[in-house]
């Protein structure tokens, strides 16, 4: 949880993650979706995905425990170096280092190597500069003081180098050149997509929820139906022809506005229709017809709770 967000945030996430699924068994013998519904709103839904494969492993091959080296806990589903060397030193007390973008910026000063904090290949590079320094008493203080010191001294802009302790060590502090280090790569803008989505809604007032597919984004989540929208195409006959797809005929359609929403590597720009349908199919694994106020026991994405918000006016765009 807190690779992206937060403590602050965090927090109430995992006070409730733990109180649902207290041990790995627990975890692992829960439905994917009950893990899902409990990182709704946090992002990054795959690492749901692979919190509840890895305590299925865990369970399997590990008698319920987790492994105590790097190179097992690397074997886990979403557990990459930094992660696997954070558990290893600071759980298991092995002296192993957990560079993360904070350490990188602290070795790329203190020693002077061109390094990017977002380039995970550099976090590599930076692993064994890291491993000359890991403390074998004490390694996961060490790691945890790193970082710190990453996070609340030796920040991106204007550290606080008259404070800091390995100031007398700081080759780039020595040289008056901390501001050459670490390297910043120019990153492209992020891309913007046009979707268009329907709030398809039958003769009882029920909304039509889709299951996306288990694998990629937002793997597992309910949305409403949406797709991408061809340069040449019409927004509105787009969205009718989707509801072809679903074998839902049109009564009626209105405009109910855009929505925008971010991901990491691109932005969303949706068109969203509220189209009345005729639509002879039931529920089934990937599809479901809800109430609106039914539809917040399913784990949903976070672009769909926008466009339902469309319809109360609860999010305005
Ligand atoms: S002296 Fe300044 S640049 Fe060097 S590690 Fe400390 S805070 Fe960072």
């Amino acid at each position: 949880m807190l690779q992206q967000t937060r403590v602050d945030q965090a927090r109430p996430y995992f006070e409730r993650f733990m109180a649902s699924f207290p041990t790995v068994s627990v975890l692992a013998s829960e439905e994917l979706d009950a893990v899902l519904k409990h990182w709704e709103g946090l992002g990054y839904y795959s690492r749901a995905r692979n919190i509840h494969a890895a305590a299925n492993i865990v369970r399997e091959h590990y008698g319920g425990y987790l492994p105590d080296d790097p190179d097992s806990l690397r074997q886990l589903p979403g557990i990459g170096p930094y992660t696997a060397g954070a558990i290893s030193s600071i759980a298991f007390g092995r002296p192993v280092p957990a560079v993360d973008g904070n350490v990188v910026r602290v070795l790329s000063r203190l020693f002077m190597v061109d390094m990017d904090t977002r380039s995970s290949r550099d976090r590599r590079d930076a692993e064994p500069l890291a491993n000359r320094l890991v403390d074998p008493q004490r390694p996961g203080d060490f790691n945890q003081s790193l970082m710190e010191l990453g996070a609340t001294i030796c920040t991106p802009y204007t550290p606080a180098c008259s404070r800091c302790p390995i100031q007398s060590s700081c080759m780039a502090y020595r040289s008056e050149r901390v501001d050459d280090f670490p390297v910043r790569v120019e990153r492209k803008r992020a891309p913007i997509v046009n979707h268009i989505a329907a709030l398809a809604i039958n003769g009882n007032g029920k909304i039509l929820m889709v299951r996306r597919p288990t694998e990629g984004l937002l793997g597992g989540l309910w949305e409403v139906p949406q797709e991408s929208l061809a340069d040449e195409a019409r927004p509105e006959e787009a969205a009718v022809l989707m509801m072809q797809k679903y074998d839902c005929t049109r009564v009626r359609t209105a405009d109910l506005g855009m929505v925008r929403h971010a991901y990491s590597h691109f932005k969303v720009s949706a068109t969203v229709f509220r189209i009345d349908v005729d639509c002879p199919h039931g529920d089934s694994e990937t599809r479901k017809w809800m109430l609106p106020e039914q539809i917040d026991e399913l784990a949903t994405t976070g672009i769909t709770k926008k466009m339902l918000g469309l319809l109360t006016g609860e999010h305005p765009q």
